[in-house]
């Protein structure tokens, strides 16, 4: 049977592919991606091994026939599977570390709606995105492939990954911990975990359930939040912590029922690992506060601006040989003790060995970060061929200002005398994304109005309550 198959452009993304299942993307593509990227495994081994991939899937309906599917099409291709089953994304990371296979798959939607599906791919431990992805399409469209007959053996890393996240917990004074995964493929996980904790511990939504009925498995998305929230109130927790549909990024909720955004959970995770390691790079992304920035500085360490998307963070940290990074979005990357990959629920607890070994809530730290003026993160439709172009025309005007100062790492990230404001392109979508943060309101009403000169000036017009939100 032939494999050969022309991907639809949609699901081939930076960081991984993904899209709704359905004609367009269905357990055919599946068998196809498994025979393509067990082929660019097997070449980069060389034929006198039969190299392993282990693979997992998430809790969506879609997710076990399409894991099936992808599996085939790697033992086509000549490998061995080690196939780990149903369980969040970091999981099957720590398999691929731990087993040292030559490669890994998650088949998972991360946190998209529930008729969603896609898959994440690590090659020898290393992320596989951008270049990668776009030539492991051309490769399946070529019907370019390794031919082999692999075997596939299942294989439980669970009780060994829950070993593993409590290593490297301290637990301190007890404290009351509101949980919520959101039926996302985590829950079976957090249900074990905390049983091993000590203090008490609220559950809901911990079943594992595809449909996603209870909200959308985005801790990032304040509405999704909103049960979480009423569970730290009644039981008087100090904390309630949120996970994403496949538990590769962590949303969190003070006794208060504010929100920690990444960049502010950053700080904290910095402050605790300066102590061991002073002098550090700790990565963000263009879109972080510039409380960031200055907290790092101040507990000693070396901040660093990246551009956005996960896998790209991954490999700067790599390079850096960075012990932290992070991205607003919730996924923290921990390489001081771990392996240097997204798992929100290390980093759950990592966070609860940090606040049961001090004598300040996460309330009393949320209130002593800086407080500053920002939009939230604005997007906007821009034809794809155009969204770089206005970013370069943007760069080209800035050049005859001097009294900024210009970061064009991923976009264009300006610091003025009033705080800074951002213009980047998404790299997954025909968007724009537009963000300004001020120290006060009379400096945040004049970067948006800087912001909304240089868009009229690019020919874009957007409706005045585009600028109102702004
Ligand atoms: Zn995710």
């Amino acid at each position: 049977m032939s494999d050969m198959r022309r991907l639809e452009a949609i699901n081939l993304r930076e960081y991984d592919i993904r899209g709704v299942v359905g004609n367009g993307f269905n357990a055919e593509d599946y068998r196809s991606i498994g025979r393509g990227f067990g082929s660019v495994i097997v070449e980069k081994v060389g034929a006198d091994e039969t190299p392993t991939v282990a693979v997992g899937y998430d809790g969506r309906l879609s997710s076990p026939a399409l894991s099936n599917a992808l599996c085939a099409g790697l033992m086509a291709a000549g490998v061995n599977v080690i196939n780990g089953g149903m369980g969040p994304t970091p999981m099957l990371y720590f398999a691929a570390h731990v087993l040292a296979t030559d490669g890994g798959m998650m088949v998972t939607g991360s946190h998209n709606p529930s008729d969603w599906n896609g898959i994440k791919m690590l090659l020898c431990s290393n992320s596989f995105f951008g270049d990668d992805i776009q030539a492991l399409g051309d490769r399946i469209a070529a019907g370019a492939f390794t031919e082999g007959v692999g075997s596939i053996k299942e294989y439980s890393i669970f009780s060994r990954y829950i070993e593993r996240i409590l290593e490297d917990f301290d637990p301190g004074i007890e404290l009351k911990v509101a949980w919520d995964p959101g039926n996302g493929a985590s829950g079976e996980v957090i249900e074990n975990l905390v049983k091993r904790l000590p203090g008490q511990h609220f559950l809901i939504n911990e079943k594992i359930d595809g449909t996603f009925p209870a909200h959308h498995p985005d801790p990032t998305v304040e509405k999704n939040l909103v049960q979480l929230k009423e569970l730290v109130r009644v039981n008087g927790c100090d904390l309630g912590i949120g996970f994403d549909g496949d538990g590769d990024r962590i949303g969190i909720i003070d006794s208060k029922g504010r929100v920690l955004w990444g960049d502010q959970l950053m700080i904290l995770f910095a402050r605790e690992i300066l102590k061991e390691s002073p002098g550090a790079p700790i990565i963000t992304e263009v879109k972080a506060s510039k409380a960031f920035f200055d907290e790092v500085l101040k507990a000693g360490g070396d901040p660093v601006m990246w551009a956005a998307g996960h896998s790209l963070i991954k490999s700067k940290m790599l390079e850096m040989q960075a012990p932290l990074a992070g991205e607003m979005s919730g996924h923290i990357f921990f390489a001081d003790k771990y392996y240097g990959y997204d798992d929100a629920i290390y980093a759950a607890l990592r966070l609860l060995s940090i606040l049961g070994n001090t004598n300040q809530s996460i309330a009393d730290m949320q209130d002593a970060l800086p407080k500053l003026m920002s939009t939230p993160e604005l997007r906007f439709e821009c034809a794809e061929d155009r969204k770089f172009r206005v970013i370069e025309e943007v760069k080209l005007r800035l050049a005859n200002i001097t009294d900024i100062k210009v970061h064009d790492i991923d976009g264009v990230r300006v610091e003025t005398q009033d705080g800074w404001w951002l213009l980047r392109a998404s790299n997954t979508q025909a968007v724009l994304v537009v963000r300004c943060e001020s120290s006060n309101e009379e400096g945040l009403s004049r970067l948006k109005a800087t912001v909304k000169e240089q868009l009229v000036a690019s020919g874009i017009n957007l409706p005045a309550d585009f600028y109102l939100g702004l």
